[in-house]
């Protein structure tokens, strides 16, 4: 016998709407949403639960659609501490999550964490050994022995990247993570350290194993080659040119920005300290190529890249670079659940879907900084905070 929960608001956010339903009601049998309506519509109907939420914004769960579960920003030398001891990366993974549920995250996509670490979190989670968001893995991001990655993994050549490819595949990754570029521009131009063939065997390998493939790629000639050559999902995009932004805004390639580790003043200051000085020399032009993106038109998702529990930030610069609350929330909603390719599931709230469901005191439509006011996270059907 199902379990049936009415969940009862004021104001509902379904995730496609511009504005607030007064179709406040939702009925939830196990972890799927079987109705939306009027409380006068559905309050007579069985029931086992009432959740009582009156005078609140009923919204769907947010989605990080680019985090890495052990990492810290708010740590002096975040970068560094990845290679911290892997019990000591588990046990701080599991606090961040911590942190992404209570503030309303019930999905995170997580770029690569060390070793299979994000594996071992995801089994976790769904073994209900400790609560968190539902997990999308990439486990060992993988990056040329010369280039950038502090977290992912080198391998040299076609061979190497496809077997090391295949083995993330058996370990259970959900997608495969490749770093393609650094992150700053520098004097120069933007270095590809992956090959074009590289390139093209990881997308090949992981597509035949019906998985996507998203990098980490900030422009230049990699970008060209990501675009041409099928790339799932570009991450970043700091030092996209224009024609590059027209290219991207055609092709089937999903776009996830991430602009907190350029934006955040703490979060440059905890990096390396060589690092720090560039970060904040390109910052202007990377915030206006992020905004060419948004003016565009073309759909984009938003993740922390490591940054736990403040998606909402990430949202806040989303509208200060010029996205409409409406856009930026659906970046972190329903744009995120295409990131992760789980858009029939999660990310917005409809009958049939997945009952993730963030409840907040305002409206976020108005003012995107209501989504700090959580009352209640609902995940898969579950009262998780309340
Ligand atoms: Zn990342």
């Amino acid at each position: 016998m199902k379990k049936t929960v009415l969940l009862k608001g004021t104001y509902l956010w379904d995730g496609v709407g511009e504005e607030l339903s007064k179709k406040g009601t939702i009925r939830i049998q196990d972890d799927r949403i079987t109705a939306i309506d009027y409380w006068d519509k559905l309050s007579n109907q069985h029931h086992d639960q009432l959740l009582d939420f009156t005078g609140m914004t009923i919204m769907p769960g947010l989605i990080d659609a680019h985090t890495h579960l052990s990492m810290d920003p708010t740590l002096k030398n975040y970068l560094g501490h990845m290679n911290d001891p892997l019990e000591d990366l588990r046990t701080r993974a599991i606090h961040m999550m911590e942190k992404d549920l209570s503030a309303g995250v019930t999905t995170c996509r997580c770029l690569g964490d060390k070793e299979f670490l994000d594996i071992d979190l995801r089994h976790a989670v769904e073994s209900g050994d400790f609560s968190g968001p539902r997990l999308q893995v990439a486990t060992r991001g993988i990056r040329s022995p010369q280039g950038h990655g502090f977290v992912g993994y080198p391998f040299a050549g076609p061979e190497a990247i496809k077997s090391a490819i295949l083995e993330n595949v058996d370990a259970g990754a959900d997608f495969i993570k490749i770093y393609i570029t650094g992150t700053l521009k520098g004097a120069e131009e933007i270095h590809s350290y992956l090959t074009h063939e590289e390139i093209s065997v990881a997308i090949q390998t992981a597509h035949g194993a019906g998985l996507r493939v998203a990098s980490h790629c900030v422009g230049g000639i990699g970008l060209d080659w990501a675009l041409d050559l099928g790339l799932d999902t570009l991450e970043h995009a700091y030092h996209i040119e224009p024609e590059q932004v027209q290219q991207l805004s055609r092709c089937s390639t999903f776009l996830v920005l991430t602009p907190s580790p350029i934006l955040t003043d703490q979060r440059v200051l905890n990096l390396p300290a060589p690092l720090i000085p560039g970060h904040f020399e390109e910052r202007s032009i990377i915030f206006n190529n992020m905004a060419a993106c948004i003016a565009s038109g073309m759909p984009f998702a938003v993740g922390t890249d490591g940054m736990h529990g403040e998606l909402v930030s990430e949202v806040g610069y989303l509208v200060d670079m010029g996205a409409t609350p409406h856009q930026a929330l659906q970046a972190a909603t329903i744009n995120g659940a295409k990131a992760c390719n789980l858009e029939v599931e999660i990310g917005s709230l409809e009958v049939g879907k997945c009952a993730d469901i963030l409840i907040v005191d305002g409206n976020p439509l108005n003012d995107v900084n209501k989504l700090r006011n959580v009352v209640a996270v609902i995940k898969a059907g579950e009262l998780v905070i309340s």
